[in-house]
């Protein structure tokens, strides 16, 4: 009796394919096609493997927009001009930015909290746009005061925004 190569398996998830089992060995081939059985096909499979990683991702994108938020809240800063998407990328950059001047001058007391305060909150506290924050994303953290004095008399401040 010949033992087949194309064996019919009906997978788990519903889906029946017809699968080639000549690189398994003859008498291994019935088991294997058992075990498929169990299993769901490649392209359920698969689409599940996506699902579960977007999901992470979803939970993360949500736990470091609510970090955000409460930085926000913290130092009220206002919410920013821009598509969802932009601001979503823009609140995440002047939190960053925040946070590494913080470090960079008052936790290396180069400064107090009234400098901090004073040069860098409030004019952080007028810049409307979430364009301003993505445009000056690559200069170092030391160019920041003078970029968010600039910041706070240009179009991108609340009061000039049309
Ligand atoms: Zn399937």
């Amino acid at each position: 009796m010949d033992i087949p190569k194309m064996w019919d398996i009906d997978f788990a998830c519903g889906h029946s394919q017809e699968i080639d089992l000549s690189q398994k060995r003859i008498d291994q081939r019935a088991g294997y096609a058992k075990w498929l059985e169990q299993r769901d096909c490649f392209d359920c499979f698969k689409s599940k493997g996506t699902k579960k990683v977007s999901k992470e991702r979803e939970k993360e994108r949500a736990e470091e927009l609510e970090n955000v938020a409460v930085q926000e809240k913290r130092d009220g800063l206002l919410p920013l001009s821009g598509s969802d998407k932009q601001q979503v990328w823009a609140r995440s950059l002047r939190r960053d930015v925040l946070a590494g001047l913080y470090d960079l001058y008052v936790t290396s007391e180069e400064h107090d909290e009234e400098w901090f305060e004073a040069e860098i909150l409030t004019p952080a506290r007028m810049i409307a746009t979430s364009r301003w924050w993505i445009d000056n994303r690559e200069f170092g953290l030391p160019a920041f005061p003078e970029l968010l004095a600039a910041g706070a008399q240009s179009d991108d401040a609340s009061e000039n925004v049309a």
